[in-house]
């Protein structure tokens, strides 16, 4: 029951200040009894709460160390998904059947292309001699090769 009060005050403590919501935490630690006899609306409370979440998210994927590259094209967190296709998902996560991803994986003993290379996504996408039909191209090569 404490910890329904402890909650209870962090959601009205969002409300009025983190000072109030400290001394209500207290308060229902020590006593045990409720602090306060204010009934948020249950969509007030998922508020705060996805809010709190989001945040809590937000600063994780902000200061963590894995996923960087996504991280670079996609810096904030959301609820929404992408409208990424698989392809995207799997080159900008480097998840996919490439072998540096495999032995990332421990599913590979070795990382390197059969041209030598390191096979990675952006390997297979610019610069490997084996998939050289399907690289990526700049804006400008390929306003150039249309004339
Ligand atoms: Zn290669």
């Amino acid at each position: 029951m404490q910890a329904i009060y402890c909650l209870h005050a962090l959601l009205v403590g969002r409300s009025l200040g983190n000072e109030r919501a400290d001394q209500l935490a207290k308060d229902a630690t020590q006593h045990g009894q409720p602090y306060s006899l204010i009934k948020l609306p249950k969509p007030h409370i998922k508020g705060l709460l996805r809010k709190s979440m989001l945040e809590e998210w937000q600063t994780s994927w902000k200061n963590g160390d894995i996923g960087r590259k996504v991280y670079n094209i996609m810096p904030s967190v959301s609820l929404r998904p992408t409208n990424w296709i698989r392809e995207d998902v799997i080159f900008f996560s480097q998840h996919g059947p490439f072998p540096a991803s495999l032995r990332r994986f421990h599913l590979s003993d070795s990382d390197y292309c059969s041209c030598g290379g390191i096979g990675t996504a952006l390997h297979y996408a610019t610069e490997c001699i084996y998939t050289v039909s399907w690289h990526m191209r700049s804006q400008r090569q390929t306003s150039n090769k249309n004339g």
